[in-house]
């Protein structure tokens, strides 16, 4: 059999057997945004990892080393904000071609360093070697939270509003331009290539929506929102409606698809790289909830659509219902 035939998360189901050989203190292995261990006086240890490789996640003379550094640790760190948690400590693993410019790996860290800075994180430790021909970049982030307030993808509830905290599909537009080899003209496209470049991970807003006890599921949007939300729908049994005239796209998605004749629904439902969080909450909070976001925040969350009992997963468009595939981008498969 080969991977193209399963994909990526086939595969993971594939392993995912006897991985926990000591039970003890383990509340999560693998099935979430982080792993999760109790450790003392009530709090737990959250652990994430991400790979990213030339020409598979970034295309080294497309991107500027600084923005390169800056999303590596971003797309690290949102996984740890998908818990609710607190990332304190990274740890970065490179495996770099011989011929690579010292200052570009210098500038690598300095496009870390800028969002470790922003966010309080120590970078910790890693590991250095060659690689024969692509950049390979790895990284580990440890973070911590309540133990009481982590928020699964195995917990979403029948009834449930489902959220998205930002704009959804304006990474895919800016890889649509990259892929495409234009350089962005206007306001419009330099903002679709600045969502793709540095992606905004919601770390305060996933320990904010932990703390109010008002959430059930929760995920960051890596693969595509249709992708993503099929996570916590597969993990938690139930199934969903999500509505095609709430999703948050942005004036300048609308404008960029519209004149290039790109199709709005492939890149805001069922392409990745926003890191936006998607959460459940049940209906009754929905007032206070977003009221009080808005307070602390000075921005909204977006209701897109609601979790239900039978397990089918639907797009409601002007045309009618429609089912939706939960198809999002597999390093194995087409999309
Ligand atoms: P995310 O997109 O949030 O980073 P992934 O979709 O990459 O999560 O992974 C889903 C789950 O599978 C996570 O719990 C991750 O730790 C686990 N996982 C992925 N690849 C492997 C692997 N090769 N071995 C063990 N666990 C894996
Ligand atoms: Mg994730």
């Amino acid at each position: 059999m080969q991977f193209k035939e399963i994909g990526e998360f086939g595969f993971i189901d594939k392993i995912n057997i006897q991985t926990i050989l000591s039970q003890k203190d383990i509340i999560k292995g693998i099935g979430d945004d982080c792993s999760v261990r109790r450790l003392s006086d009530g709090q737990v240890l959250l652990t994430t990892t991400d790979m990213l490789i030339d020409r598979v996640h970034f295309i080294s003379q497309m991107i500027d080393p600084k923005d390169l550094g800056y999303k590596s640790l971003a797309v690290n760190l949102s996984d740890i904000a998908a818990m609710g948690g607190t990332p304190l400590d990274a740890y970065i693993s490179l495996a770099i071609p011989a011929q690579t410019q010292v200052e570009y790996m210098q500038s690598f860290y300095e496009g870390m360093r800028e969002l470790a800075m922003e966010q309080n994180i120590n970078l910790m430790g890693g590991d250095t070697t060659s690689s024969i021909q692509d950049l390979v970049i790895n990284i580990v982030v440890l973070g911590s939270m309540p133990e009481s307030e982590v928020l699964f993808r195995n917990t979403a509830k029948p009834g449930d509003v489902i959220y998205v905290t930002g704009e959804i599909g304006n990474s895919a537009g800016g890889l649509d331009l990259l892929l495409n080899g234009k350089t962005p003209i206007n306001d419009n496209e330099r903002h679709l290539m600045g969502s793709h470049f540095r992606p905004y991970p919601y770390i305060r807003e996933g320990r904010w929506l932990a703390e109010t006890k008002r959430v059930n599921a929760m995920i960051d949007v890596s693969d595509g929102v249709a992708s993503d939300l099929g996570h916590i729908l597969k993990a938690s049994q139930v199934g969903a409606l999500i509505h095609f005239n709430k999703l948050p796209i942005s004036e300048e998605l609308k404008y960029y698809t519209q004149k290039h004749k790109r199709d709005i629904l492939k890149l805001s439902l069922h392409t990745g790289e926003d890191y936006v969080l998607l959460f459940t909450s049940p209906l009754v909070n929905q007032k206070e909830l977003m009221m009080a976001y808005h307070k602390q925040f000075g921005k909204s969350i977006y209701p897109i659509g609601e979790i239900q009992k039978e397990q089918e997963f639907f797009l409601q468009t002007n045309e009618g219902r429609e089912s939706i595939h939960p198809r999002g981008w597999d390093h194995f498969k087409e999309i």
